[in-house]
């Protein structure tokens, strides 16, 4: 993650508000990506102590039950030779550490590639996982054989675009200074009509659409290789699973919800995916959607209720949270809903379990 250069003891919205004094409003798209660049290259952001908390950081159950479904798809599809387990944005690297003792129990032992952004990430994964091999993006993962890949919380965290039908036609949302200083969102000068597929350039004044094209190229890549190389893979994030119109970008710091624009660099700043349109990517390359399942019922059809009975048998003292956390990632009002499952293979490969179709 290249960022804009920031001297030293300068923050990133001075930065920006430096370059849009010199050359004018910025796009959505570029606040995010710089904003977010800056923000991870810092810090770790999760736990507790951070600004949020990802489901494998809640409990083991998560990563383990995710290499369970990577292992079953593996071994139905006659355990092809030296697959890679390819990560993109392994956090602390918890979830690819849970996900490959489970996989281990299954004679699964694959080559571990992670790509990530994050210097201070990449410090923590590999206390996390030794083995691990970097790559800074996707394109960099050697081709050539199986991958069984997992992205969960990272399709999210990519640069969304925006464009707005105003009273004069489609415009893109920019990021402009305000007359008390704030960053404040204006309809940019130049008509973006072509930029809005057919069918939906005709919607009424203020109708907002955002897509987010590092995901869609993230999808083609997978995609791609899925079709011409054999694999399956698994990306988890909240969104949903029918287009949709509307802003939803939203920032966290320190677990609460911040005004988007306030603080650049220093808030988590991310948008629901859109798996409906990452669906018909897939597909378009060859790929077989599996289904974008619920997380809590893709949980539940891969066990966690069992898992969580036998985890909190062998640790009776610590029966209450090993429950608790499993409450967290299934109840509909927590986890259970707003986050989906996307599971993707190759043709020729297996269904995959928890996708009711
Ligand atoms: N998957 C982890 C972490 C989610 S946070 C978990 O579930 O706990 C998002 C992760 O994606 C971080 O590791 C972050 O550094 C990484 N990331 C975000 N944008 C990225 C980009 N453009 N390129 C590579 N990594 C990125």
């Amino acid at each position: 993650m290249n960022g804009v250069e920031t001297a030293p003891g300068t923050s990133l919205a001075e930065t920006f508000r430096r370059l849009i004094a010199a050359t004018g409003p910025i796009s959505i798209a570029q606040f995010m990506a710089e904003a977010n660049a800056h923000y991870y290259s810092r810090r770790d952001p999760l736990g507790t102590d951070g600004d949020f908390v990802t489901a494998p950081e809640i409990s083991q159950m998560f990563g383990e039950l995710v290499g369970l479904w990577l292992a079953d798809m593996w071994v139905r599809a006659g355990r092809p030779a030296r697959p890679r387990y390819v990560e993109l944005g392994p956090g602390r690297g918890t979830l690819a550490r849970d996900a490959l003792r489970a996989m281990a129990q299954h004679g699964l032992a694959p080559e571990v590639h992670f790509v990530e952004g994050s210097d201070v990430l990449r410090g923590l994964q590999i206390a996390a996982v030794p083995e691990a091999r970097f790559h800074a993006d996707l394109g960099q993962v050697p081709l050539d054989r199986p991958i069984l890949l997992v992205a969960n919380e990272f399709l999210d965290a990519l640069p969304v675009r925006q464009l707005v039908r105003t009273a004069a036609g489609w415009r893109e949302v920019t990021v402009d200074i305000a007359e008390d200083g704030s960053f404040a969102l204006a309809a940019g000068d130049r008509p973006m009509d072509a930029a809005v597929p057919e069918a939906r350039r005709g919607a009424e004044e203020g109708t907002l659409i955002e897509t987010c094209p590092a995901a869609t190229a993230t999808l083609f890549e997978v995609a791609g290789r899925l079709a011409r190389h054999g694999g399956a893979a698994l990306f988890i994030d909240y969104g949903h699973a029918a287009p949709r119109t509307g802003s939803t970008l939203q920032a966290v710091r320190a677990h609460r919800k911040v005004e988007p624009l306030a603080e650049p660099g220093e808030a988590d700043l991310t948008a629901h995916v859109d798996f409906a349109i990452l669906a018909d990517v897939a597909r378009s390359r060859e790929a077989r959607w599996l289904g974008t399942a619920e997380q809590g019922a893709w949980l539940r059809a891969l066990g966690i209720d069992a898992r969580a009975e036998v985890l909190a048998r062998v640790a009776p003292d610590r029966a209450g949270d090993i429950l608790a956390a499993r409450d967290r990632l299934v109840a509909p009002d927590q986890m259970g809903r707003l986050f989906k499952v996307m599971g993707l293979a190759a043709p020729g490969w297996p269904d995959g379990a928890g996708f009711a179709r």
